[in-house]
């Protein structure tokens, strides 16, 4: 038996998620049996568990779209028990029985090798915002940005995304400048690197679809007016990644900024993203985020906080990154 979070809809469809005791033999099949030591809570696990967004697409569903921990068993070469592993995505905690339990069992395909240097609990003070962070990192360096173009906006600094890409961005020498709701965190997010804060208020409503040019670049989690005006504020040949959509799923902009000056609008996809892209990105971070800025981002929660955490994420009340300890 093993402990696990799982969602169940309620006859009038509301999603309804209780900590249960499972056999084994209720995990959906899969190459590779997996002891969880570490998940996350991200934005899409907190729609998950609060059904404000259908993001499960079958029940009864274990939420939870990373982990990271040992292999109990496989009927894969690839991997052999003892392996340290990590997960992001595929459908996991949407479609397939995901991380927020203390087993899973999933395809060999999905599981990334634990990157040398790094074990399972700094893995998931990482997760998917803080691989998402990096993918966006990449995207810009592959369109040419560098730290002598200017500064580099992030967008929902302090959120799990937003917070990673200030760290990565900053010791990668760019001046990073950090739009957030919460200026009293001005000093958390100075030490991951930002050297300028932004009211996101400034960003948020509608504006003009040119505007003063501001940013070399910008990795942007909010979307909806922010996106708009983050692209209209670009200098010319500049690069937005952009990866969310905390404010809206909208992007209520013109082509101004792209066929005026040039500015390339970069789609960031973690979910469906090909191992080669993963292995390069959770290799880099192993090298490039400190241990130290990864223990000040993240909060650690036993699985039984989850499901009243999951809210307060939505409201953008959580500060980084959320790690679940499944031992705890
Ligand atoms: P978090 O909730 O940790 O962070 C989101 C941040 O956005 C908040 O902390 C807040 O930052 C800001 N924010 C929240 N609400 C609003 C609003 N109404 N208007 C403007 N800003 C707002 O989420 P994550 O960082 O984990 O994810 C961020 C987004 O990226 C989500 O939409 C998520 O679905 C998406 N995502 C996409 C991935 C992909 O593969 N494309 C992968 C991972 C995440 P502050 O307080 O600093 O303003």
């Amino acid at each position: 038996m093993f402990k696990a979070l799982l969602l169940t809809k309620n006859p009038q469809g509301a999603t309804q998620a209780e900590i249960a005791s499972l056999d084994e033999a209720r995990l959906p099949e899969g190459e590779v049996l997996v002891d969880v030591a570490y998940s996350t809570v991200n934005y899409k696990d907190a729609l998950a568990i609060t059904g404000r967004i259908p993001v499960v697409r079958k029940f009864p569903m274990v939420p939870g779209i990373d982990l990271a921990g040992t292999v109990a068993h496989s009927s894969d070469a690839r991997f052999r028990p003892g392996d340290a592993v990590l997960l992001n995505g595929w459908g996991v905690g949407e479609t397939h029985w995901g991380g927020l339990a203390q087993k899973a069992r999933v395809k060999a395909d999905w599981l990334v090798p634990m990157p040398q240097g790094m074990d399972a609990r700094q893995s998931m003070a990482i997760g998917t915002a803080g691989y998402t962070a990096m993918l966006c990192v990449m995207a810009l360096q592959a369109h040419g940005v560098l730290p002598g173009d200017g500064p580099v906006l992030v967008t929902g600094a302090n959120g799990g995304v937003g917070s990673i890409a200030v760290a990565l961005l900053a010791r990668l020498g760019f001046e990073v400048h950090a739009s957030t709701g919460r200026l009293a965190e001005a000093e958390h997010l100075k030490q991951l690197g930002a050297s300028e804060l932004i009211d996101r208020a400034t960003l948020g409503a509608p504006g003009k679809p040119l505007q003063k040019e501001r940013w070399a670049a910008a990795i942007d989690s909010v979307g909806s007016h922010t996106l708009a005006n983050v692209c209209a504020s670009v200098k010319y040949g500049g690069t937005v990644a952009a990866c969310g959509l905390a404010q809206g799923m909208d992007f209520p902009s013109s082509v101004a900024p792209f066929i005026l000056r040039g500015v390339t609008l970069a789609g960031v996809d973690s979910v469906q993203a090909p191992m080669a892209r993963r292995l390069a990105a959770w290799t880099r971070l192993a090298s490039e985020l400190p241990a130290e800025v990864l223990e000040t981002n993240t909060e650690t929660i036993a699985l039984d906080a989850v499901t009243a955490l999951a809210p307060r994420l939505l409201a953008g009340q959580v500060r980084g990154r959320v790690r679940v300890d499944l031992a705890a």
